[in-house]
């Protein structure tokens, strides 16, 4: 089967190998649909620690194809989208019940082979099931979405509360829409109109190109603010649009070693909780949930799709003004 694989930093290919087959406690899936997120760049450019040679791509939907030995609550023929961390569940982030910050986290798509490939094996237990009707291109959102439902879980945005989400990505429009959801009136700082636009289609009631307008909207600040852009100016910027007694929860990830300056004494004497949230523990399966409830608008998040062959080329060329998820897709 083909696979597109990281050999090395700056050394991606699309190679030959053999179909997995499940191991005990495994099953196989067909890719259908998997997503190239900002991570895999980060892989390719050795910006993020990975063990290659491997085959990329952690955000996928797919037809299970094969059941290994073991129990499972999986079928051949079903519709699964996969959570692609598996944690050790011995050490100790993992019996506190942080599964996230496990010691000895693996990684399907970076530590282990994923999705860019016609097959990949998995875990059972990091399968879960989605309707046979759903679009896979929705499927493989799950992943993205569940690391923002625990976001705004991290956040917790109560009904009536202003929330600022910055940044439109996936990430961002995501957690607009969660925050909408959980009953609070939401803004989205973007610079893209397009992306301003589409956020309003999706439940924020009010856009802001810079950090002024946003103040401008809301001059007391917001009760909380979900930093989603991933970059310094961002972060720096979160603390003036945080109302008196509010919350920070920074989504973005920055470059390694990045530094910015942030003033203690303002957090302190108005009490700005700034917390950060990593990945998605325990929300996958509400991810699935949500994304099969239909409640979510997810289409417009799929920009364009790509095959497998042509793949490599939208993971080492910057991403295309515009796009907010590509999809690789077999030929
Ligand atoms: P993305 O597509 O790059 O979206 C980020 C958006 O931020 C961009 O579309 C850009 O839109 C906006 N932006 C950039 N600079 C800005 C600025 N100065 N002011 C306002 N907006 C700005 O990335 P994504 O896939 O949505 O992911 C967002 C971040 O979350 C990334 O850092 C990613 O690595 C991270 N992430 C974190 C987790 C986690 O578990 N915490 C999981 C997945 C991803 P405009 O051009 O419209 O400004």
């Amino acid at each position: 089967m083909k696979a597109l694989r990281l050999h090395a930093p700056g050394d991606l290919r699309l190679d030959d190998v053999a179909a997995p087959a499940p191991g005990p406690g495994e099953i196989t899936v067909r890719i259908e649909a998997a997503g190239i997120c900002g991570t895999d760049r980060h892989l390719f450019r050795s910006e993020f620690p990975c063990t290659p040679p491997v085959t990329l791509g952690h955000e996928f939907c797919g037809i299970v194809t094969a059941i290994g030995d073991g129990e499972t609550h999986i079928a051949p023929g079903d519709r699964v989208t996969c959570d692609p961390n598996i944690a050790c569940g011995t050490c100790a982030q993992c019996t506190r019940g942080r599964i996230h910050l496990c010691e000895n986290l693996c990684a399907i798509g970076i530590h282990r082979d994923g999705g860019f490939a016609e097959q990949v094996a998995i875990p059972a237990h990091r399968a879960f099931v989605l309707p046979p009707s759903l679009d896979p291109a929705l499927g493989a959102l799950a992943e993205p979405l569940a690391c923002c439902i625990h976001g705004v879980d991290r956040g917790a945005p109560l009904p009536g509360e202003r929330v600022l989400v910055i940044g439109g990505g996936v990430i961002g429009l995501l957690c607009v829409q969660l925050a909408r959801l959980a009953g609070a009136h939401v803004s989205l700082l973007t610079r893209s109109p397009d992306k301003r636009a589409l956020a309003e289609t999706m439940g924020a009631s009010h856009t802001a190109a810079t950090p002024q307008a946003a103040l401008a909207e809301c001059p007391a600040g917001y009760d909380l603010v979900l930093e989603c852009a991933g970059v310094p100016d961002t972060v720096v910027a979160a603390p003036a649009l945080t109302a008196r007694g509010g919350r920070i929860v920074v989504l973005g990830v920055l470059a390694q070693r990045a530094q910015v300056s942030i003033e203690p004494f303002d957090l302190l004497f108005r009490e700005i909780d700034l917390k950060t949230s990593f990945l998605n523990p325990f929300t996958q399966g509400r991810a699935a949930d949500l994304i099969a409830s239909g409640r979510l608008s997810l289409a417009p998040l799929v920009s364009r799709t790509v095959p497998l062959s042509r793949a490599a080329a939208a993971i080492t060329e910057p991403a295309a003004p515009g796009d907010i998820r590509v999809m690789v897709v077999p030929d």
